[in-house]
Order: C-alpha cells, then sequence, then structure tokens
C-alpha cells in the first residue's frame, strides 16, 4: 500500500485524503496548526489518521507522496527534509489530475481568475455541456474529482502550479501578471512569472493557450520562451489576426477561418477588466464550438462573483458599490476607471508594498472624497491629499459609510475599493464586503 501525506488540512487537504482514501492509499493528515471541526468530522469519517498542533517527523518521512497545501510555504523545515530525500511533494491540482479523464481549462493570473472561471463555467452550462468549477473556487478539484464531467473548469493560484508535474489543461487561461504574493517567490518578480507560466509547461501542440496581449510582462516573457501550445491571444487595443479582440463595441473572435463578432453593449458585468475576461472566457467557449448567440446571451445573463464590483443598493440617486476583493492596486485601477460618475472611494487596508502612482490620474478625475479605512492611513494621506478636498479616516465600517453617505450627492458613487489586504480591520475580504453592505442597507 503507498502511503500518502498531506501536510495541511484545509479544503484542498481534506479533499486529497478522502480521495487517497478511496484510490487505496494509506493516507495520514498532518496539520501544524488547528483543524477545522467540519474538517475533522470527515477525517473521522473516512477514518483517517491525522494529526494538528505538530508534524511528527518520522510519520511523515515514510510518505511515498506527500501533498502540500498551497498556504505552505517550501521554506518550512518539514518540506525542506522531504526535498533532501528524495520524496515527491505535489500539489493537490497533480495528485488529483492523475484520476481523471475529463478535459481540463485552467484559468490562473493576478487578478480576473475567479470572475472568469466563473465566467466560462458558466458560458458551458449555458451551452449544456456537463462542467463542474473547481480549485481555489468552491469545492477542492479532489473532491470532485469522481463526477467525471466532460470539463472541469478550474481555478488555479501559483502556488497550486508550483506542485506539478504532469497535470496538463487543454485549454489554459492567463489573465495577466502583476507583482503579488512576492514574499513566497524570494521577492523576485521573474520567480513568480515562471510559476504562473507552469500552466503551459505539458501543454501539447493541439492544446491552447488563451492569455492577454496587452500584458507587457506576458508578452516579455513570450518573446523569450517558446510555448508549444496553440496561442489565443486576447487585446482590448490591437486587432489580431488569430485570438480575440475589441473594436467599435463589438468583441471579434478569430479561431483559422473561422470568425464571431458579440456587440458588448448589453454585457452583465461593466467595466474594461470584464470586457477583457469576457474575451477570454468567450475564446474558450469558441474553441468549444460553442455558438456564438449561446455565448453572447450567456455573457449577458452572468451575474459576477461577490465582493467583485458588486452593485449594493442605489440610496438617493448615490450607488453604492461593493469591490472588497480589490486586494491590490491593479484591481482598483480597473474599478476607479469603470466609474462613470464623481466618487466617493473607500481605500485602505494592510499595505502590500503599494505603489498609488498609477492611480493619480484617476483620483484627480473622478473621486471627489477619500475615506481611509484601516489602522495605518499615513501613506494613503501622502498620495492623495493635495488631490482632493475631502480626506478622512476611521477605523469602522459603519462609520465610513456614513460619512459616505453624507458626502455623497446624487448621482455619485460611492465605491468601496480598498487596493490593500483587509486583516488589520476584518477577518478577510468577504467579511469586509459583507460589513460594507449591511452598513449600506443600514443607511
Ligand atoms: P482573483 O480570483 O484573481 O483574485 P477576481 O475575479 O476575484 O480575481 O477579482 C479580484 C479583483 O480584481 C476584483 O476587485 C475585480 O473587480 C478585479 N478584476 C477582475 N478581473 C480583472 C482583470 N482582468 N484585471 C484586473 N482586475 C480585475
Amino acid at each position: 500500500m503507498k502511503r500518502l501525506v498531506i501536510l495541511g488540512c484545509g479544503e484542498s487537504g481534506v479533499g486529497t485524503a478522502q480521495l487517497g482514501k478511496a484510490k487505496g492509499f494509506q493516507v495520514f493528515v498532518s496539520d501544524f496548526g488547528s483543524i477545522q471541526k467540519e474538517y475533522k468530522d470527515v477525517l473521522k469519517h473516512y477514518e483517517i489518521e491525522w494529526e494538528e498542533g505538530q508534524h511528527t517527523t518520522s510519520k511523515i518521512l515514510k510518505a511515498d507522496v506527500v501533498m502540500k497545501s498551497p498556504g505552505i510555504p517550501e521554506t518550512v523545515p518539514i518540506v525542506k527534509q522531504l526535498l533532501s530525500q528524495g520524496i515527491s511533494v505535489v500539489s493537490e491540482i497533480e495528485f488529483a489530475a492523475e484520476f481523471t479523464d475529463s478535459k481540463i481549462i485552467g484559468v490562473t493570473g493576478s487578478n480576473g481568475k475567479t470572475t472568469t472561471t466563473m465566467m466560462v463555467h458558466h458560458i458551458l452550462k449555458y451551452a449544456k455541456i456537463e462542467a463542474v468549477m473547481a480549485g481555489n473556487i468552491g469545492d477542492s478539484f479532489a473532491k470532485e474529482i469522481n463526477k467525471n464531467p466532460d470539463y472541469f473548469v478550474l481555478e488555479l493560484s501559483s502556488f497550486q502550479l508550483d506542485g506539478i508535474n504532469n497535470f496538463r489543461p487543454n485549454i489554459a487561461i492567463i489573465t495577466n501578471i502583476k507583482p503579488d504574493h512576492l514574499d513566497r517567490y524570494d521577492n523576485n518578480f521573474e520567480n513568480y512569472i515562471a510559476s504562473k507560466f507552469r500552466i503551459v509547461m505539458n501543454q501539447s501542440p493541439s492544446d491552447y493557450l488563451i492569455y492577454d496581449a496587452d500584458d507587457p510582462v506576458i508578452e516579455a516573457y513570450m518573446k523569450s520562451h517558446k510555448i508549444q501550445s496553440i496561442l489565443m491571444p486576447f487585446s482590448l487595443k490591437k486587432s489580431l489576426e488569430r485570438g480575440a479582440f475589441y473594436k467599435d463595441k463589438k468583441i471579434t473572435i478569430i479561431n483559422n477561418k473561422n470568425t464571431i463578432h458579440m456587440p458588448t453593449s448589453n454585457l452583465a458585468l461593466e467595466g474594461k477588466h470584464n470586457i477583457k475576461n469576457a474575451m477570454a472566457a468567450a475564446t474558450a467557449a469558441h474553441l468549444l464550438k460553442i455558438r456564438k448567440e449561446t455565448i453572447r446571451e450567456s455573457l449577458e445573463c452572468f451575474q459576477g462573483a461577490e465582493h467583485r464590483l458588486e452593485n449594493v443598493l442605489k440610496i438617493n440617486k448615490v450607488h453604492y458599490i461593493n469591490d472588497s476583493k480589490a486586494t491590490n492596486v491593479n484591481a482598483t485601477y480597473f474599478a476607479l476607471e469603470s466609474m462613470n460618475a464623481p466618487t466617493v472611494w473607500i481605500v485602505g487596508g494592510v499595505d502590500k508594498g503599494n505603489d498609488y502612482s498609477v492611480l493619480y490620474p484617476f483620483v484627480n478625475e473622478k473621486v471627489k472624497a477619500i475615506i481611509c479605512l484601516g489602522t495605518h492611513n499615513d501613506k494613503l494621506f501622502e498620495n492623495f491629499e493635495s488631490m482632493v478636498d475631502i480626506i478622512i479616516e476611521t477605523q469602522f465600517m459603519s462609520e465610513a459609510v456614513k460619512i459616505a453617505y453624507k458626502v455623497a450627492s446624487a448621482g455619485d458613487n460611492v465605491l468601496l475599493s480598498p487596493a490593500c489586504a483587509s486583516f488589520d480591520l476584518f477577518k478577510n475580504y468577504e467579511d469586509r464586503g459583507q460589513q460594507f453592505k449591511t452598513a449600506v442597507r443600514e443607511l
């Protein structure tokens, strides 16, 4: 019997444990922190051996294969020890993919993964193709593997991709690449870029790569690295001979001699970044030969994910918009860009080394007031004080929303798009978004 050891017992850990058990492995789960009760119940139910609050080296080093959860860096001692002994350490995606013949559409990138994954899944479902969405979104891939759908649509983080050897998506999508999580990549952007591009490393010449041709980081990487797969770029700026582009308010997609055009005026989601996401998703759908009308209709009724430029309410002709998931400057850039009225902007939290200068033009043009919502707001004041008449700080969401309500006039937007992580004042970005929505509803 082969021994599978699982390090870290969150969604992907518990999913892998279940799958390993079902496939006849002797499974041992080890979490250095504490394991949530619901996951413990699953482990007990399947009679899987586990420990928490420690890593018992002797039990771990007996492994034939180790699944490391994405949150654990490769630098922790136990992982170093495993690697030095030549024991295979893989991610959940790698482990699970061995057990399915379903086709795979994998989505990675710095921003837009969740939205694009959901869009692809939505179009496939709308076209009545059997599709299951998994990975960083919802249930783990390992847990869903037995469903054997025609297609898995997987949201893939760079950490999941770091742990692959043979994983091969038939269609890969890279939405964009901006510096993020650099603490896990020796503060070296090149390492992070290489990690994202692992999504194509096992692709064959009959597989596809869909990517943002306007992204200078992606373009530079592709100039210096040979990629086997068929390239399907998308662009907001230039016409392309193959791939998707946006011109005259229409999306055109060209694959060999097969061209389709789709108007974008009725797309359910707003913002240039969502046209990019729609181009990526529609290209994947076009490659699966889904009809143009089906793609167009499905995108028109696609409701975006919560906390991503989510329209909350309109009160006294003021729009309240929740973009709590904008935890970096790039995401906030697209949020501010898509604002079409004077905006009261709620921003702040844990700054991950942000360079705010790319936002200056939008702030000068569209932002009438700034409400800083973090424990340390000095950097926001330094950057934006001279650009707006009103800049205020608070540590409470309810107060931030009340101030916004006072400052905004009919026709304005109130936008929560923090450009920062949420851990100083909130549990996570979902909590921050929920508190915003609750405060708006209480107005
Ligand atoms: P991810 O799963 O990669 O974090 P999400 O779809 O959850 O991406 O979106 C995260 C944030 O980025 C949201 O604020 C959203 O509005 C914004 N966003 C979505 N798509 C893009 C894109 N293509 N480029 C830049 N920002 C985007």
